[in-house]
């Protein structure tokens, strides 16, 4: 994690259930919550896959942050339009379930609170403050998150202590002059198969199978070629090459024949 930059450990971007950009409104104020699960980085992305909700971070047990939206663009966690375009939203992954209460571990809380740290110093929010630049959640009703996170709740203060104190330490010696905060890069995700994979499974399903797909559309279904591209001269229908290469030959042919009539 490079905090002065705010580079997560990993970037996991989703590819729906977020919206792009801000609607022309500026970050003011971080978001906490909590998963009600014990939620890798991963799993993460798999539940935001059906579920239509996301956040920019999750901090996951192995302390590890990743990135799953990013911070110029609007996740879909703080109940209504204005407030998820005004913030950024953090997760916290639990370390037991409901049986246990929802604990979550130190390594989560001191994770959660230095990133939350980190972003009111790079947005100049100032010193992290409850209320003013960090809220819950469950301020718009109809949810307890982040519950012991919450204002009030057994890891509330531990959580704004270690914030105030990472905070200080970040702006120690710069905090009299803080840089105009610059628009963070939208990395480019590596295009492997694997990304390929997940992209297209993430619009349409994860029984889908896009690599068949792709070689269906090639071929054809079951490899007969499309009917409406027309058939070769054996009878056979045309696949996509066959048509395109069909198309250049008559290309060719018209621009030899106007050469000729030069
Ligand atoms: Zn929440």
């Amino acid at each position: 994690m490079d905090w002065i930059n705010v580079e997560p450990d990993v970037y996991r971007l989703i590819n729906k259930h977020y919206t792009p950009g801000r609607g022309g409104q500026q970050i003011k104020y971080i978001v906490r919550h909590h998963n009600a699960g014990i939620l890798t980085i991963d799993g993460c992305w798999q539940v935001w896959q059906d579920r239509p909700a996301s956040a920019h971070y999750q901090v996951e047990n192995s302390g590890r942050i990743g990135q799953l939206v990013n911070d110029s663009d609007t996740a879909w966690h703080a109940a209504n339009q204005l407030r998820n375009q005004q913030s950024i939203g953090i997760e916290h992954a639990n370390c037991g379930g409901a049986n246990e209460d929802w604990p979550i571990s130190d390594t989560v809380i001191t994770q959660g609170a230095r990133l939350a740290a980190a972003l009111c110093r790079y947005y100049n929010l100032g010193r992290p403050e409850y209320g003013k630049n960090i809220k819950d959640h469950r301020e718009t009703g109809q949810t307890s998150c982040p519950y012991h996170l919450a204002y009030g709740g057994k890891y509330h203060q531990r959580w704004m202590n270690e914030a105030q104190r990472f905070y200080d330490e970040l702006t120690n010696g710069t905090a009299t002059t803080p840089a105009a905060p610059k628009p963070k890069e939208t990395p480019v995700p590596a295009l492997t198969p694997k990304y390929f994979r997940d992209f297209i499974t993430g619009y349409l399903g994860p029984q889908f199978d896009a690599i068949q797909e792709i070689w269906r559309q090639l071929r054809g279904p079951g490899g007969q070629g499309w009917e409406q591209l027309g058939k070769n001269d054996k009878g056979q229908n045309l696949t996509l090459v066959d048509a395109i290469a069909a198309v250049r030959h008559d290309l060719v042919r018209i621009e030899k024949k106007l050469e000729e009539k030069k």
